[in-house]
C-alpha cells in the first residue's frame, strides 16, 4: 500500500481558534489532555463528526480512534441516537422532576448488568465520588484504597497517583501517597491508600495492615488510564479477598462498561464487585454517569437513606434518550462485540508487524476494542503496571503520533491512553490505518 501523506493540510483555522481559546480558557481547553501537551503542536478543533470520522475546523477529515474518549462505541452521529435525542428535544430539555426515560434506562442497566439499583449522575467523576461517599456511609469507615496509575475522575480524594493526565511519581510507606494535583489538601490524600496494580501480594499485605479502616477498594478492572493494563487472574482473586476485611469492592467501569462486553469488564472477567461505576457509553455521547449495586448497599443513598447525593440535571431527558438508544443498539446486535474484537486484534497485529519491519520497539496491550501500543522493548503482555508503562519512549510515541496525524489518523495524543475502536470502523479504515502506521514507523526506524 502506498503512503497516504499528501501535501500538508492547513491547520490555520484550528490554530486561530486555539489562540482565541487560550485567551479565555486555561490552556485553551476544557479538559487537559486535549491540549496536545505531551505530543506537541496545537490541537485540532473539531467542527463535526460522523461515523468513524471527525472533520476539523479547516475541513480536514480525520479517522477517529478516540471516540470522545470512549462513549462513541457506535460511531459518531449514529442514526438511532440522533433520532432518540431529536425526539426527546421536542419535549423540552430538562424537567427537574422524574420522567419515564430515567426509569427505562435504569431498567435496562439493572437487567443487563445484574445490579439491583442504579443512580444516574452527570459524569464519571460524579459516579466514583458518589460511590465512595456511599461506601463510607455504608461501612462507617474513612479510608479508601486505589491503585497507582488508575484514574477515577477528579474528585479530591481520587487525585492521588492518578495516571495518564497527571504522571507523578511520589510514593510512600504503607500505601500512603501524595496528591497528584495542587489544591488537594494532604489531609484528604491521607485518607487514600495506594497499592500497585497487578500486585496481589502488596494488596493482601496492605489489607492485613489497614483493612479494618478501609471503606472501599476502587479499581479499573482493565486500566485505560496508564495506557491499557490487563489484570492477572491472581490480582482479580486478591481484589475479591478485600471483602474478608469488610471493605466494599468498587469496579470503576466508566471506561470499560458496555465496551469490553455488554456486561463490561465485570461480565468479561467474571467479577463480583459490590458497586459499579459507569460513564461514557451509558450516556451515548451526552453527559451521564451512574453508580449501582446491591439494594442493601444502594438503599443508603438519599432519599432512601442518609448518604446525600443529588443533581439539578441528573436524569436529563436528552441524555437518558441517548443512553437508552445506545444500549438498545448494543443489545440488538449480538455480533457487534465480536466485530470490534476482530478489528482491534487485526489492528494490534498490523501495528506489531509494521513496527518490527521498521525496527521500532513496540509492545501492544489489547483487550476487546481497547489498545495501547507502548514504545518499548517489553514482550507483548509484559506491561502490567504503571511503572512498566512509564518506561515507554514518549518522544518516539510523540513523533509517531504526529506522523499518523499528518496522514489523517487521529490517535490518542498521549502514550498513556487507550484508543477506542467503534462499530463504524471497517475494512477501509483498517487498511488506511495500517498503511499510515507502516509509513510512520518507517519514519522513526533507524
Ligand atoms: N473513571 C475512569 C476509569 C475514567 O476513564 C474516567 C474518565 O476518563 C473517569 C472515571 C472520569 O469520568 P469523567 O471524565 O466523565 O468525569
Amino acid at each position: 500500500t502506498t503512503d497516504t501523506l499528501s501535501p500538508a493540510p492547513t491547520t490555520a483555522q484550528s490554530e486561530a481558534l486555539f489562540a482565541r481559546a487560550r485567551a479565555v480558557t486555561p490552556g485553551g481547553v476544557n479538559s487537559p489532555v486535549r491540549a496536545f501537551r505531551s505530543v506537541g503542536g496545537s490541537p485540532r478543533f473539531i467542527r463535526e463528526a460522523h461515523g468513524a470520522y471527525l472533520t476539523d475546523a479547516d475541513g480536514t477529515r480525520l479517522l477517529d480512534y478516540i471516540g470522545s474518549w470512549g462513549p462513541m462505541i457506535l460511531g459518531h452521529d449514529h442514526p438511532a441516537v440522533r433520532e432518540a435525542v431529536t425526539s426527546a428535544l421536542a419535549g423540552g430539555t430538562s424537567f427537574g422532576a422524574p420522567g419515564e426515560r430515567e426509569v427505562r434506562l435504569a431498567e435496562a442497566v439493572t437487567r443487563i448488568t445484574g445490579v439491583d439499583r442504579v443512580r444516574f449522575v452527570n459524569s464519571g467523576t460524579e459516579a466514583t465520588m458518589s460511590a465512595l461517599r456511599l461506601a463510607r456511609g455504608a461501612t462507617g469507615r474513612k479510608y479508601i484504597l486505589k491503585f497507582r496509575g488508575n484514574y477515577h475522575g477528579h474528585a479530591d480524594g481520587l487525585l492521588v497517583e492518578a495516571g495518564s493526565g497527571l504522571m507523578t511519581n511520589a510514593g510512600g510507606a504503607l500505601g500512603q501517597a501524595a496528591p497528584s494535583s495542587a489544591g488537594v489538601p494532604e489531609e484528604y490524600a491521607r485518607l487514600t491508600l495506594v497499592s500497585e496494580y497487578n500486585d496481589p501480594a502488596a494488596l493482601d499485605a496492605l489489607m492485613q495492615e489497614r483493612g479494618v479502616d478501609i471503606a472501599a477498594v476502587i479499581f479499573e478492572p482493565v486500566v485505560g488510564n496508564a495506557g491499557v493494563l490487563i489484570p492477572t487472574p491472581e490480582f482479580l482473586a486478591a481484589l475479591h479477598r478485600v471483602r474478608e476485611h469488610g471493605a466494599l469492592l468498587i469496579a470503576d467501569e466508566v471506561m470499560t462498561g458496555f465496551r469490553l462486553s455488554l456486561r463490561g469488564a465485570t461480565g468479561l472477567l467474571g467479577l463480583r464487585p459490590d458497586l459499579i461505576c459507569w460513564g461514557k457509553i451509558i450516556g451515548g455521547g451526552l453527559p451521564v454517569g451512574a453508580y449501582g449495586g446491591r439494594a442493601d448497599v444502594m438503599d443508603h443513598v438519599s432519599p432512601q437513606g442518609p448518604v446525600y447525593q443529588a443533581g439539578t440535571l441528573s436524569g436529563n431527558p436528552l441524555a437518558m434518550a441517548a443512553g437508552l438508544a445506545t444500549l438498545e443498539v448494543l443489545e440488538g446486535d449480538p455480533g457487534l462485540y465480536g466485530r470490534l474484537d476482530t478489528y482491534t486484534a487485526q489492528l494490534a497485529d498490523g501495528l506489531r508487524a509494521a513496527a518490527r519491519e521498521a525496527g521500532v520497539p513496540l509492545s501492544v496491550n489489547r483487550i476487546g476494542s481497547m489498545l495501547t501500543a507502548f514504545h518499548q522493548e517489553a514482550p507483548d503482555g509484559a506491561i502490567r503496571s504503571y511503572a512498566d508503562a512509564a518506561r515507554s519512549d514518549t518522544a518516539a510515541f510523540a513523533a509517531w503520533f504526529q506522523q499518523m496525524l499528518a496522514r489523517g489518523i487521529y490517535w490518542a495524543p498521549s502514550q498513556f491512553e487507550s484508543i477506542f475502536v467503534g462499530a463504524a470502523h471497517g475494512d477501509a479504515e483498517l487498511e488506511q490505518t495500517l498503511a499510515a502506521a507502516r509509513a510512520a514507523y518507517a519514519g522513526l526506524g533507524g
